[in-house]
């Protein structure tokens, strides 16, 4: 990495937790405009399905592509990078394609600010293992990281998807509105799909040991923290039937 790389790299990573904070009290008094939370007022719509695509498809791209600059690559930084392509490989050509999307709109603004994210995401950190994949190493201290971060991505992998399951099979087809979602960690939270992704990504920070991989943990949580606040409230207002004991996110907790 050039002198003048490396600056511009920590001025990103800087910004981005500076940034994190920023979006966290910011979401919490201005709930994101898609899904549930839609509103009139937020500019040009694209269609569900085509937002998610084109908002993820740079989390792909951008961290494969910064990943294979570099030099020689160890087993280590290889399993990093096959688990990020595992969820932004699922994110952009799978999960769009679950979603009963028929009549629903997403925002150009949220889908374009998803895209500017990805982008610096995927730099930051496929950059970073790019150029510094060879200290991944395989002994001691770093293996455990490495396969303990490792398995508590799939962990949280596997039920965020089993929890997206479960909400997008609430509609039958045509169907538009909402449902009390049960089953899995639904008893206990109303948002297990928010929950797990930022047990993946903590997975993942544990396993990588980096800046920019702490950096998007905290991101995803500026992000989905106010969200399920917001979801969980909508849940409770909508339904007067809604389960009394599950929280937000956290169970028992929060
Ligand atoms: P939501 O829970 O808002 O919605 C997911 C899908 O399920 C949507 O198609 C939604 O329909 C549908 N749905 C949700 N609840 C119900 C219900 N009660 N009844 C019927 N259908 C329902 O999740 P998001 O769209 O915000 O996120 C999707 C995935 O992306 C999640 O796994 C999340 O973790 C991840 N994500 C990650 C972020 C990050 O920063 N890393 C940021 C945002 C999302 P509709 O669209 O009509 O509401």
């Amino acid at each position: 990495m050039s002198t003048t790389e490396h600056q511009i790299f920590t001025f990103l990573v800087a910004f981005g937790f500076l940034m994190a904070l920023a979006i966290l009290v910011l979401l919490f008094r201005v709930t994101a405009p898609y899904g549930r939370h839609t509103r009139p007022g937020w500019g040009p719509l694209l269609s569900a399905r085509t937002g998610w695509i084109i908002m993820e498809c740079p989390g792909v791209l951008m961290f494969g592509a910064c990943f294979l600059s570099g030099g020689p690559k160890s087993v280590g930084a290889w399993v990093l990078a096959l688990l990020w392509e595992l969820h932004y490989v699922h994110r952009t050509l799978v999960f769009p394609f679950r979603i009963r999307e028929r009549g629903k709109r997403i925002p150009l603004v949220i889908v374009a600010s998803g895209v500017f994210f990805n982008l610096i995401n995927g730099y930051l950190n496929g950059r970073y293992l790019g150029v510094y994949a060879s200290a991944y190493s395989l002994d001691g201290l770093s293996a455990l990281r490495l396969f303990g971060g490792s398995f508590i991505f799939v962990v949280g992998f596997v039920l965020n998807m089993h929890a997206d399951r479960i909400l997008l099979s609430l509609r039958k087809p045509g169907e538009q509105g909402y449902k009390i979602p049960h089953g899995g960690l639904y008893r206990w939270v109303s948002c297990p799909n928010y929950l797990t992704e930022i047990i993946e990504w903590a997975g993942w920070a544990i396993a990588a040991w980096s800046l920019p991989a702490l950096f998007f943990l905290v991101w995803t949580m500026a992000n989905l923290v106010p969200r399920a606040h917001a979801h969980h409230r909508w849940y409770r207002t909508q339904f007067p039937d809604y389960p009394a004991n599950r929280k937000a996110l956290v169970p028992f907790v929060f």
